[in-house]
């Protein structure tokens, strides 16, 4: 450990290493604990660290990082040089920090997937230096990462980054008892000269803070929300989006589909947008990018666009912006010279969609023939009237890097991928004036680009695999962003039954279904409304015309009404509001059970997840434009709940009937 720099303050040892690799396949790594000799020396307020000579980098080989300590927080940087073995060096990590742990150490950090998780390792488990988490290589939902230990003050790292370079944090259990290891990980571009040599292109701070998930997130917003991502996306008129009172997120042919938005929007009286899956001819996920034409045939397509139009009903078709299936005799016309290569030449591809085994690949940033093909359907959508277009999976996985020898960018440049994705979305933006863009999930590389985004982890537990959860998913992009763009989205659907494409193998279909809510009476309940609780706009997944009419469902055909006008009549808190801390809530808990069964699902196979002890009363408080300030509260539960809450700037008690909402508006008693 004397190779590692010692800041007492934090409690933490810093280090780093280097993976070295060749296209062979050859790898070494070169660390602070091998190397030659340390020093470490104060100039002014700053503390130099500097590694010098290592058996594998070269005897000239030196690392440096610089620690400042400015307002309590140390902003770090760190260079290499002297670099002489024969491998390039692949990524730096750096810094690696060594913190104090114990069994209850928890894991705040921005999943590729949702607005922001906290993960409890099974530290017991796990082997010394075995790593636990980690974060997508890309440019996630925020760029910070929290430890929390009970009976210390938590830990806080962040990323000061502006020009979207690919990076990934990861975790591990300390090689020593009771610690953890924290690394931030860079890719290093294979340009020749960042073998020898290389600064790290942004900086960062570290330090200990007091409180949660939402003081973290405090840290970090004043410097996120000065910067182009935040900036530029609130400059926009996000026109019809902000008046959305709730989402239907269905599939199939205009008959399916339309009817059921129409009905709604009469019972409601408030606007509806459909988030339109399956409309084309191809099955669901195979056969991308061809799109086109309509499972309908043009004309009914286009008359149903029209009509859904001329009702004043928002609607977005699903493209994957990204993907392209490699089964498919289009994959000849330019998917190899388009796709995301490995630096061994292979590429990441998956098959989804198990009937067909068909594999989808990810393009890169630089796909001249796949994205001239969804410019082509995207200007076919909109002269069919469609206001706007959800391109899939862009926001979430368009990141990282690639080392297709066909492209322009430099092998496994961490800068290279964002820009190309950018400048398609302008194209795709300048073919089609006044059209809107959608796509999944957050990333601050994107937020300007997409005026709606969805997400669907307010409905967490369903994804997170049978027993209990090790996860507990927090809004800390609403924390940051709110209103930014417009957020939707819930995987959860009335009846528990998942969408089945007619157009997959009849075998593979359920051939008996249960009255699921029977089973799982509050599933619906808690999915449905948590992330409208979070400020996101209601949805519903997979509705059809007839659950209108089964008086076994006209209870959550309610709750759905009255959510969607609830939301509606409350905007100006949760669609333009300011996400405050939420305080904290006294009231009843009740375990749930949630059945897990996505829509892939094995024959009669499902796993369920069980919370022992989940709020009965889910909140949120929020201060509007105008400085008003009111906590939503929502009672799941089928039995009236007493609750208490206590928050920094709102207090609120009294007793909620079951499944109601209620605003609290006011400061604090
Ligand atoms: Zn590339």
């Amino acid at each position: 450990m004397t190779n590692l720099l010692s800041i007492a303050a934090l409690g933490a040892k810093i280090g780093f290493s280097l993976a070295l690799g060749d296209a062979q396949g050859g790898r070494a790594t070169v660390s602070a604990a091998d190397m030659d000799s340390f020093s470490v020396a104060t100039n002014g307020a700053v503390i130099v660290a500097t590694w010098h000579g290592h058996p594998v980098a070269g005897d000239g080989f030196t690392a440096t990082a610089h620690l400042r300590e400015v307002d309590g927080a140390w902003q770090w940087d760190f260079a290499y040089g002297g670099q002489t073995s024969a491998y390039d060096v692949e990524t730096v990590s750096f810094p690696e920090v060594t913190l104090a742990r114990t069994d209850e150490t928890r894991i705040l950090y921005p999943p590729a997937l949702g607005p922001g998780r906290l993960f409890r390792p099974d530290w017991p488990k796990a082997k010394p230096g075995e790593q636990v988490q980690e974060s997508r290589l890309g440019v996630p939902s925020f760029q910070f990462t929290a430890l929390f230990t009970p009976g210390a003050r938590p830990f806080y790292f962040d990323t000061r980054d502006t020009r979207c370079c690919a990076r990934q944090f990861a975790y591990r259990n300390g090689r020593a008892p009771h610690t953890l290891e924290l690394a931030l990980k860079t890719p290093v571009p294979l340009d020749g000269k960042s073998r020898a040599a290389w600064r790290m292109p942004y900086s960062g701070t570290m330090r200990l803070f007091d409180g949660n998930w939402y003081d973290a997130a405090q840290i970090y917003k004043p410097w996120a929300r000065r910067q182009w991502w935040h900036v530029n996306a609130k400059k926009r008129d996000l026109g019809p989006l902000r008046d959305i009172g709730i989402w239907f997120w269905n599939r199939g042919e205009a008959d399916k589909v339309v009817a059921v938005v129409e009905r709604f929007k009469a019972l409601a009286g408030v606007p509806v947008a459909l988030d339109w899956y399956w409309w084309h001819a191809i099955p669901y996920d195979m056969c991308y990018p061809n799109y086109w034409p309509p499972r309908d045939g043009v004309e009914k397509f286009t008359d149903a666009c029209r009509r859904l139009a001329a009702e004043g009903i928002f609607a977005q078709v699903y493209m994957n912006g990204q993907s392209w299936d490699m089964d498919d005799p289009s994959w000849a016309e330019g998917g190899v010279a388009d796709v995301k290569m490995n630096r061994d030449g292979t590429w990441r591809a998956i098959a989804f969609n198990c009937y067909s085994g068909h594999r989808l690949a990810y393009v890169c940033g630089e796909a001249p023939h796949f994205q001239s093909r969804i410019r082509a359907h995207a200007r076919n959508l909109r002269a069919a009237g469609l206001p706007s277009l959800y391109l899939d999976e862009i926001s979430c996985t368009a990141q990282g890097i690639c080392f297709n020898p066909k492209h322009a960018h430099a092998p496994g440049d961490p800068h290279a991928m964002v820009p190309g994705y950018r400048a398609y979305l302008d194209a795709v933006r300048r073919d089609n004036p006044g059209m809107m863009l959608s796509s999944e999930e957050f990333s601050e590389a994107y937020m300007d680009k997409f005026e709606s985004l969805i997400t669907l982890f307010g409905c967490y537990e369903r994804f997170a695999g049978g027993g209990a959860p090790t996860i507990e998913e927090v809004p800390v992009v609403p924390a940051l962003y709110h209103g930014d763009f417009a957020a939707f989205g819930a995987y959860t659907m009335v009846d528990g039954i998942p969408p089945w494409d007619p157009k997959w193998p009849a075998d593979g279909k359920w051939d008996k279904e249960e009255f699921w809510p029977g089973k799982f009476p509050d599933q619906f309940a808690i999915e449905f409304t948590r992330s409208v609780v979070w400020g996101m706009q209601p949805t519903v997944h997979h509705f059809r015309l007839h659950l209108y009419d089964d008086p076994r469902y006209a209870g959550s055909v309610r709750l759905m009404v009255e959510t969607a006008r609830f939301y509606h009549a409350h905007r100006e808190w949760l669609f333009d509001g300011e996400m405050l801390a939420p305080g904290h809530m006294a009231c009843a808990t009740q375990a749930v059970e949630f059945m897990c069964r996505k829509t892939y699902a094995k024959k009669g196979e499902y796993a369920v997840v069980r919370q022992p002890a989940l709020p009965t009363v889910m909140h949120s408080v929020w201060r509007a434009p105008n400085g008003r300030v009111a906590a939503v509260l929502f009672n799941w539960s089928r039995v009236p709940r007493e609750f208490r809450l206590e928050a920094p700037d709102i207090s609120a008690a009294g007793t909620l009937p079951p499944r109601t909402w209620q605003l609290v508006q006011g400061g604090r008693r």
